[in-house]
């Protein structure tokens, strides 16, 4: 039994009794009304006229074969193909993405609380420094959703002060250990989510299917907010978290293993021009417990809901300006090990 994982949706897929492959764009001109569909709930726009898929058990199909490791399906008329198609959401299934290597993590958080910088801050840190601080792994970054100059843009525009529209389709980086430990892949999936997407239980069974199978929720509380309201302890303030966690709890259900809650506490480079209550969480920023108790004091809701996750840890990070920590490493750099290890 082959197995692999579906970063677009976690769906574990057989390829021995589901395996789906793209028919190649000349073969049939049928749009493909799943992959339209998917793009549509995730408001993507790109071209929907994607020619239909063939699969085990489809007329179309003779016999499925594994060319060195690689599943490819033939034709009748004797056309190979080896695009992997997900049975679900029909989007392409990547190599690398067996059960047990595949690392999640969702990022959820109030509109402008910075969410959609650090997923892209996170990924331009696998693309330009590659992480040289950890030479356990080599980054790869996969541009088969999000090219790296559209990240690097990302990033860049939101030092400068833009805010980016959200990442409707998953960012993905391929972790290989060195050839001398026997090389490992993993494969760490960053999504990203938008307000609509937690509307009401409906929408979010629709659009975070892999919220279910994921290990990590990333939690974004802007350092300005943080430091608002540990001075107006605003009960409105922590109602609209509260809601935020609702949501979060409702995404992955009765999972036997809910994930780890970390909380960002992005736009930290704002903390010292802030002053007052945000110099103080600047001053403790290498101490956890006191940003913990910050948080708790802050919105009470945090500490009620914590016992739903399997753990709650903090992070301060700044997607802007390369903030670093007692060792020089970026506060980034530090969250990405921390999430996916
Ligand atoms: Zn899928």
């Amino acid at each position: 039994m082959v197995n692999r994982q579906c970063v677009f949706c976690g769906r574990l897929i057989d390829l021995d009794r589901y395996a789906l492959f793209r028919l190649p764009p000349d073969y049939r001109h049928v749009p493909d009304d799943v992959y339209r569909t998917y793009l549509e709930i995730r408001c993507i726009n790109r071209r929907t006229d994607f020619p239909d898929v063939c699969g085990i058990g489809s007329a179309d199909a003779a016999r499925m074969v594994y060319e060195n490791g690689k599943p490819v399906l033939t034709t009748r008329t004797g056309r190979s193909l080896d695009t992997l198609i997900c049975p679900s959401c029909h989007n392409e299934i990547f190599r690398d993405t067996s059960q047990g290597s595949v690392n999640t993590a969702v990022f959820f958080g109030r509109p402008e609380s910075g969410k959609t910088s650090l997923v892209a801050a996170l990924a331009n840190e696998c693309i330009t420094a590659g992480f040289s601080h950890d030479d356990r792994y080599r980054y790869i970054f996969c541009d088969k959703t999000y090219s790296s100059e559209f990240i690097q843009n990302v990033t860049a525009g939101s030092a400068g002060g833009t805010k980016p529209d959200d990442l409707r389709d998953p960012l993905v980086v391929f972790r290989m250990t060195s050839a001398a430990e026997g090389s490992i892949v993993v494969c760490d999936v960053m999504h990203d989510v938008s307000d609509n997407d937690t509307e009401d239980d409906y929408s979010i069974a629709l659009t975070l299917p892999f919220a279910a199978g994921a290990e990590h929720f990333v939690y974004c509380i802007p350092t300005d907010a943080l430091a608002d309201t540990l001075i107006s302890l605003d009960m409105g303030a922590d109602m609209r978290v509260r809601l935020d966690l609702d949501a979060m709890t409702h995404s992955f259900g009765g999972n036997d293993s809910p994930p780890e809650l970390d909380i960002a506490v992005t736009k930290l480079d704002l903390a010292e021009k802030l002053g007052g209550a945000a110099s103080d969480i600047l001053t403790v920023r290498e101490n956890e417990r006191a940003l913990i108790n910050y948080i708790y004091t802050a919105f009470p809701c945090v500490k009620e809901y914590a016992g739903s996750f399997s753990g709650i840890r903090v992070f301060p990070v700044s997607s802007v300006s390369p903030v670093t920590d007692g060792e020089g490493v970026t506060l980034t750099a530090r969250l990405y090990s921390a999430i996916f290890g």
